[in-house]
């Protein structure tokens, strides 16, 4: 059909994919820009009726299933009947479908990108939209039989209202149900299909298999997509990783050739790969579960559930399907990503809706040794030092990149923090001369690129992560302010408050000092003596609180001012000067060179898997990295902007103490100063009380000022009857009343006008307006 361009209105695009049988082509309409992927069958009359029975079955099926991650079916426009009539020789149905723009999975795979396993969040998607797919696909008795990358294909969701390109939405769809067969666990089928190394094992070595075939393919694909290697034996055809992989245990995921060739097995993903640690550990239970060698017992409950020494058609009836249950059931599970900034690892915990920032701490503090009184955690989105009793799950998001960075008090960055190598990286870099056979010059160049990509992307967590603490400071520094300004206020009323009561301790000591050379009243100034000496004492602890609280307001006002000096520009100039650009470039050459030879070798000769490499270009690529990594890392330790961050972070601590410091001390002498002026009051009052007592004829008095002694008052009765007689000195009583009550006067009008400076000083002392200014 290369001769077929236009069909009516719809103009040829290009080939998508072209199998043993179909040919997928892209179809655009000239007018309203609607795409189709149309696919038929490229074979006439040689086709056998099975063929054609399975032609015929994959379009009648496709057309039925109504999944998300089922590739959709259109109606055919009725042009392409007649149009294709040349191009569709056998007359079998034509499969019309929509168009996935974002290419295949294996296209993914492919990219160098890929070569240590894709990115946590699309191993996420990609799992749980093939979940979906093939858990419909069971459901309705459909067993797939051919689930590899290549058949399944992106589409890219409309994210018109999402400005955020970088942020594509994609949906993973299965196609080709070539192979398909209405079956389920209960019935058999024995035609041999698929593409050979995703086929389960039975497909090979038995006459008969169920839909479990589809667990395996699925843990091959999910084994891939982690590593970006297959598990078993991954360069060998399966004629010979099967009678190795037969051997393994349940609990074993993979098989694997060392460096030197010995087979080995193991019960984990190898440790290159882009997934967390929680995640990783959750994936190798369950790809136990899908990648068991027993075809009865694959998908099921585990094994070691079931009572050994019954034959497996029993263990089967025995277990249930849990496959599809147990991978929603992982995905469903929150997983929080933290980078420590201070020792570049990257951290990740299983959290529920009750983790505190105080248990997360307790777990990196194991992870990092970093002490968790010294650890500090702020959000990347919000930038700010979170609380211990604050919940992480309020930062928790599903896009699977840091949504927390982690820092110690001490150090910003650790200095010789060891980075982690990947073995065979480590052993070449060693024998950097050595020649390599074709198994370990692969691994070596997917390592070598994957620890690169490694390392550069540690790099970009670190600089946001210095980007972020600095944000933090800026935060932390405005919030010091708003808490300043509270114990500022504290303090001026506490400042106030002492003013007065020594206004009123001058005024008392004159008196007192005039009654006693009067030798009057002697035995009862005691009192007053001792209540000013503790106002004196407590007045000067509160010069000494307004002297260190100066200090203070200024420390903090610088502290605000450095804090808000751009660090982004620092920050951006760094990175313009040490980056992984050069060293990535290289390495990507180099691997691409080396799969290019690879294709070439295998294309040309058979025997090119007993070749050895030459391998210096990824070794001087990983040496470059290495070196380029300490470099930044001793460039970085001794930067202004780190010194500077480091500094303003204690400095800002110390000043938080103080803060706290002076809060507290402000009230305890405001309660101190109170209790002071009560017993004053009091003291002042029970002496003139005695004095009236004892003062006999006072009824020229005010009455306001006549003390009664409570048990002896009645209401109602006459006041003169609460009158203590008079005896003598009564011109002397007066003249002391008097003289209080003009203290009590002077007191007040003092007060009055001591809190009303205070309250210009409040308004002069800090201008905090740039506070509301966000841009700052
Ligand atoms: P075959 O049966 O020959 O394997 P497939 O149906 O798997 O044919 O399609 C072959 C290739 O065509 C796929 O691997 C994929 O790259 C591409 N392709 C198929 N269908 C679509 C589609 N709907 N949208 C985009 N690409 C597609
Ligand atoms: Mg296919």
């Amino acid at each position: 059909m290369d001769d077929i361009v236009f069909i009516g209105d719809w103009v040829k695009d290009r080939i998508l994919g072209s199998g043993s049988f179909g040919i997928v082509v892209l179809w655009k309409h000239k007018h309203t820009e609607e795409k189709l992927a149309i696919k038929t069958c490229k074979w006439g009359p040689e086709l056998t009726a099975k063929h054609k029975e399975r032609w015929t079955k994959e379009v009648e099926m496709l057309q039925c299933c109504n999944n998300p991650n089922i590739v959709g079916t259109k109606n055919l426009p009725p042009e392409f009947l007649i149009g294709l009539e040349r191009a569709n020789p056998s007359k079998l149905p034509i499969l019309c479908m929509e168009y996935c723009s974002g290419g295949d999975l294996r296209q993914v795979l492919n990219n160098p990108d890929a070569c240590g396993g894709l990115k946590e969040s699309q191993v996420r998607q990609i799992l749980s939209d093939i979940r979906n797919a093939m858990q419909f696909l069971h459901t309705n008795k459909i067993t797939h039989r051919d689930l590899k990358p290549e058949n399944i294909v992106l589409h890219i969701l409309d994210n018109s209202n999402n400005n955020n390109q970088m942020q594509k939405k994609v949906a993973y769809k299965l196609i080709d149900l070539g192979y398909a067969k209405e079956i389920d666990s209960n019935s058999v089928c024995a035609s041999f299909v698929g593409t050979l190394q995703y086929l389960a094992p039975e497909i090979f070595y038995s006459k008969t298999y169920s839909n479990s075939v589809d667990f395996w393919s699925f843990g091959l694909l999910a084994f891939e997509i982690i590593c970006g290697v297959r598990p078993f034996l991954p360069y060998l055809a399966p004629v010979q990783w099967m009678p190795h992989v037969k051997k393994k245990s349940h609990e074993h995921i993979c098989v694997y050739e060392t460096f030197h060739e010995d087979i080995e097995y193991s019960n984990e993903i190898f440790s290159e790969n882009h997934i967390s640690k929680p995640l990783k550990s959750l994936m190798e239970k369950w790809l136990q579960v899908a990648l068991e060698w027993d075809p009865k017992l694959r998908g099921r409950d585990a094994p070691s559930k079931v009572t050994f020494n019954i034959p497996s058609e029993e263990k089967e009836a025995a277990s249930k399907v849990v496959i599809f249950d147990l991978l929603e059931a992982i995905l469903a599970k929150k997983i929080i990503h933290v980078f420590s900034v201070t020792t570049l690892t990257n951290l990740a915990y299983e959290i529920n809706d009750s983790t505190t920032i105080e248990t997360l701490k307790a777990l990196i503090s194991a992870d990092t040794k970093i002490p968790d009184q010294e650890l500090t955690i702020i959000s990347t989105t919000t930038y700010i030092d979170l609380e211990n009793n604050d919940q992480v799950s309020k930062y928790w998001n599903d896009s699977a990149t840091p949504m927390l960075y982690a820092y110690g008090k001490k150090n910003i960055i650790d200095d010789n923090i060891e980075p982690i190598v990947p073995s065979t990286v480590r052993r070449c870099l060693e024998h950097p001369k050595a020649l390599y056979n074709y198994k370990n010059s692969q691994n070596l160049y997917r390592n070598g690129l994957f620890f690169i990509l490694s390392q550069m992307k540690i790099y970009d967590y670190l600089i946001n992560g210095l980007f972020a603490r600095a944000e933090s400071l800026k935060h932390k520094s405005k919030q010091l302010l708003v808490k300043h300004n509270s114990v500022d206020k504290a303090l001026g009323k506490l400042l106030a408050q002492k003013e007065m009561i020594i206004k009123m301790t001058e005024v008392g000591t004159k008196h007192v000092e005039h009654l006693k050379e009067n030798s009057i009243g002697t035995n009862f100034l005691g009192g007053f003596e001792k209540i000013f000496k503790d106002v004196h004492d407590q007045s000067e602890k509160t010069d000494k609180l307004e002297n260190a609280w100066a200090q203070i307001s200024i420390r903090l006002q610088s502290a605000v001012r450095r804090s808000n000096e751009a660090t982004s520009a620092d920050l951006n100039n760094f990175v313009t000067k040490y980056n992984f650009t050069t060293i990535v470039t290289n390495a990507m050459r180099a691997y691409n060179a080396f799969k290019k030879s690879e294709f070439y070798n295998e294309n040309r000769s058979k025997d090119n898997k007993s070749q050895y490499y030459n391998v210096s270009d990824i070794v001087r690529a990983s040496y470059d990295c290495l070196k380029l990594r300490s470099k930044i890392l001793i460039e970085m330790q001794n930067h202004a902007f780190i010194l500077k961050m480091k500094d303003l972070s204690l400095e800002l601590s110390k000043i938080d103490d103080v803060i706290t410091n002076a809060a507290d001390n402000t009230d305890k002498l405001a309660t101190a100063l109170t209790t002071l002026t009560d017993e004053l009051t009091s003291c002042m009052w029970s002496t003139i009380s005695l004095v009236i007592r004892d003062a006999g004829d006072i009824s020229d008095l005010p009455y306001s000022v006549v003390s009664f002694q409570k048990r002896d008052f009645k209401i109602g009765a006459p006041v003169s009857s609460h009158y203590i007689p008079h005896r003598e000195k009564d011109s002397q009583l007066k003249s002391l009343i008097q003289e209080s009550l003009k203290i009590r006067k002077s007191h007040l009008s003092l007060c009055e006008r001591i809190n009303s400076q205070h309250t210009s000083l409040q308004k002069a002392t800090f201008d905090f307006s740039f506070l509301k200014d966000d841009s700052v």
